[in-house]
């Protein structure tokens, strides 16, 4: 592809009409078929092409995301790379198979059930067009083409994206170099598409047409939407990914072997590009005769930085403050000053009591650089504070393994959060086969999926099974030949290797 054809100067995009949407909506559900008919193999490469363009215009990328988000060079280029790498490794899914969760049952007229088995086969289906709501704090994993776009595509759905008005620039300048790259490969015109406005978002996700819809935001944001998509005549799944405070448990054995480490390393998660992570562990358990408290309150903090946009960093200074304001909430640590522009990181110090207390308002996001340090004396209020947690995204207990607790309060956890991490820290979040970002709500409106790994393609799937069926009318992964040689689960057992 030739930089020169999409680096002209992009200027920043009107809000898109609601007839521009709809036929925006015309062009996707036009091309929904040809995309769900294309094989799995056929999308890989089409994908791997995306990313290829992606990767080619990297620098031209990169300076129109540190323009409009603040964020340095260094953590944008690792968050494209980050991109162009989720899409390679949905298309190494698309070709292994599995992912269909293939189900093939012979007809048997022993079936112990008491009735004779019919023949039944099993696939997912794609939903049809999706409209995906792009995330402000990252500008490319979680954007025009992440995680969403990425695993929507994959599962052959046509995806309307709504950019996020935090960087309306490269949104349009990755849109561009998308639609680009499918066109070169010779995907159907009308499958992907960029639109801009928080009224195109609304009008687009209540069009008939449109099957499902995924996001990534505040938790207004996403229960207004998520609403929407709800009370719908035809309702349809919306897959929000919300607010999460990631509480982070430090037993007092772990405290004693390694206070002074895990208070360095949590400066460090907590302050990762500005705090601006769903996954900052914002509260932090520690015994309050252990050495942390005061660690902390010594630390020297990360320089000013500025927030992705005046939104952020509105909201963040709003819920700051409240949290200063709080009778039981004394300030631990703190930079030049921490309700300045740019802010400063701060450390904020209450109790267990005081939390327990007033959990409504201490246990809250505070989406930037700031951090609520809880002290406890007697190690069993941690379970009470792990009964009483909304769903999150994550938990963390750092611990030595012996303490009596440990049990029960990762099981309480493994109720509370989508994924739970031992002596790690919840920032940085892999894209793998096995990972779990979700969690139950307000983390996502969704608890049974995830919007990060590979298993985010089943969120835009849908199963069918076909009973008693003629082989000339099914599915060809459904067949008893399995020409597509994808592993299936036939009379029960796993076939890996037709
Ligand atoms: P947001 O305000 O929820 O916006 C996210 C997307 O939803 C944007 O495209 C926005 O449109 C749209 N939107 C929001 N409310 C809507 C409504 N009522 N009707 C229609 N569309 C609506 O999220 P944000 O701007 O990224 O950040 C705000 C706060 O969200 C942060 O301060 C933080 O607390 C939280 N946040 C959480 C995460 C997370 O991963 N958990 C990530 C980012 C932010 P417009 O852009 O057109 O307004």
């Amino acid at each position: 592809m030739n930089p020169s054809t999409v680096t002209a100067t992009v200027v920043t995009p009107s809000p898109t009409s609601v007839e521009e949407v709809r036929t925006i909506i015309d062009g996707a559900a036009a091309s929904a078929d040809r995309w769900a008919a294309t094989t799995a193999q056929d999308r890989g490469q089409i994908l791997e092409q995306v990313a290829d363009a992606l990767d080619s215009y990297s620098d031209y990328l990169i300076a129109i995301a540190a323009q409009e988000t603040h964020l340095t060079e260094l953590r944008l280029r690792g968050e494209l790379k980050r991109t162009t790498f989720q899409l390679r490794l949905f298309a190494g899914v698309l070709s292994e198979g599995s992912y269909l969760d293939v189900r093939i049952d012979h007809a048997d007229p022993d079936w112990p059930m008491g009735a004779p088995r019919p023949d039944l086969r099993r696939i997912l289906h794609p939903l049809g067009p999706v409209v995906v709501f792009a995330a402000s704090n990252f500008p490319f994993a979680f954007s025009v083409a992440g995680g969403d776009t990425a695993s929507a595509l994959a599962a052959g759905c046509p995806v309307v994206l709504k950019a996020h008005s935090g960087h309306p620039r490269l949104s349009a300048a990755t849109g561009r170099i998308v639609n680009q790259a499918l066109h070169t490969a010779g995907a159907p015109e009308g499958l992907f598409t960029v639109i801009f406005g928080t009224e195109s978002g609304k009008v687009a996700l209540n069009d008939p047409r449109i099957k499902a819809g995924s996001f990534t935001g505040s938790i207004p944001g996403g229960r207004a939407l998520f609403d929407i998509a709800n009370s719908r005549p035809e309702p349809i799944p919306f897959f929000g990914e919300l607010g999460s405070v990631n509480p982070t448990f430090v037993t007092r054995a772990a405290a004693q072997a390694r206070g002074v480490q895990i208070a360095g390393d949590f400066v460090a998660s907590f302050t990762m590009s500005a705090g601006q992570f769903c996954t900052k562990p914002g509260i932090l358990f520690v015994p309050e005769d252990s050495i942390i408290p005061e660690v902390l309150g010594s630390t020297s903090l990360p320089a000013p930085a500025a927030l992705l946009n005046n939104r952020i960093q509105q909201g963040y200074l709003d819920v700051l403050s409240e949290l200063r304001a709080h009778r039981d909430v004394s300030i631990l640590a703190q930079g030049a000053d921490s309700l300045a522009d740019p802010p400063s990181p701060t450390i904020l110090k209450t109790s267990i009591s005081a939390l327990l207390a007033d959990p409504h308002s201490l246990f809250r996001e505070c989406f930037g650089p700031t951090a609520l340090v809880v002290t406890y004396d007697d190690e069993g209020a941690l379970l009470d504070v792990a009964r009483g947690l909304d769903g999150q995204l994550t938990a963390t207990v750092h611990g030595e393994g012996h303490e009596p607790l440990l049990p029960e309060l990762v099981r309480l956890l493994a109720q509370k959060a989508g994924r739970l991490l031992w002596n790690q820290w919840p920032t940085g979040v892999s894209v793998t086969y096995a990972q779990q970002h979700g969690g139950p709500y307000p983390a996502t409106t969704n608890s049974g999926s995830t919007s990060v790994g590979t298993a985010a393609i089943t969120r835009f799937l849908r199963p069918v099974a076909y009973q008693n069926f003629p082989v000339a009318l099914l599915p060809s992964a459904l067949t008893d030949e399995n020409p597509v040689r994808i592993p299936r689960r036939v009379d029960g057992h796993l076939v890996t290797h037709p």
